[in-house]
């Protein structure tokens, strides 16, 4: 549930992804900076933060649920899986009901023993251009948990490739599309191929926000021009993915707060609405999750 207030929907308060990409910035576990720029966000405005940390990427709900507490920020925990290269391989050998049932006890009891439940599925993740077996058996058991328990499922585009797959998939399961967010998107750079995916009915995430070395944020604020001018502002979020140490403000980062202090001013200089503003941040994950 969320509370009243702003909504980043694609975070991760802590992460370590160091495993594979070889370098400690990539261990996000800085809890002091990381509380400190959750209660920076809280003054302006921020209640919610969606943290989309499932298993491989260490994730850790009770460190989790102290930034919480220590932040004032409410911030909701997942349950999943990611990309294939992230993938543990007991994927292989547990059949699909056996893995929906690891997420069901995650929403239903609780995260690795902790009393925090799961409130979403995912970042589920599809790989570069491609769903992999493995991938496709996540998104299957992922069905499944979702139509046990109605938790709504996240997902994970590698540079937004496969959205439109990532779609067919949940329509050929009979899912309803309102209960889907396909996340990264503005990594397309491809405003077409969004609005083909609102139009199918599923919430989309802008959600990369700040990430200009891969893609400007002008680019996000022409393609968010153009979903306001069709008339698609009902499905749409921002968040910034921050994922790195080098990301925190106290690292010398952009911080958390770039999106509020940065981005909107760029989205009204460039003619984006207040109101479609406030949709972004608000009513839209509002009605997501509620
Ligand atoms: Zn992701």
């Amino acid at each position: 549930m969320l509370v009243d207030g702003y909504t980043y929907a694609h975070e991760h308060t802590t992460i370590d992804l160091s495993s594979l990409k070889k370098t400690e910035d990539t261990n996000l576990n800085l809890f002091d900076e990381t509380v400190e720029e959750y209660k920076k966000l809280y003054d302006k405005g921020v209640r919610n933060v969606i943290d989309v940390t499932v298993r491989g990427m260490k994730r850790n709900p009770d460190y989790v649920r102290q930034v919480a507490e220590a932040s004032g920020m409410n911030i909701l925990q997942s349950t999943g899986w990611y990309q294939d290269k992230f993938l543990p391989d007991y994927i292989e050998t547990k059949s699909v009901s056996e893995l929906a049932d690891m997420m069901i006890k995650d929403i239903k009891e609780g995260l690795d023993g902790t009393e925090v439940k799961a409130s979403l599925i995912g970042e589920i993740g599809t790989s570069k251009n491609e769903m992999t077996g493995r991938e496709r058996k996540v998104f299957e058991a992922a069905v499944l948990a979702h139509k046990e328990t109605g938790v709504p499922i996240t997902t994970h585009t590698t540079l937004g490739t496969f959205g439109k797959e990532q779609v067919a998939f949940f329509k050929s399961k009979d899912m309803d599309l309102s209960r889907v967010v396909i996340g990264h998107v503005d990594l397309t750079g491809d405003v077409d191929y969004v609005l083909d995916l609102l139009k199918e009915g599923v919430f989309v995430e802008f959600d990369t926000v700040g990430k200009e070395n891969y893609m400007p944020d002008m680019t996000r604020v022409e393609m968010l021009k153009r979903i306001e001018k069709e008339g698609y502002t009902d499905k749409v979020f921002l968040s910034m993915d921050i994922t790195r140490r080098s990301h925190l403000e106290a690292k010398g980062g952009m911080g958390y707060a770039y999106l509020l202090d940065s981005f909107v001013p760029l989205m009204k200089e460039n003619g984006i609405s207040d109101r479609f503003i406030e949709k972004m941040l608000k009513e839209n994950p509002n009605t997501f999750y509620s």
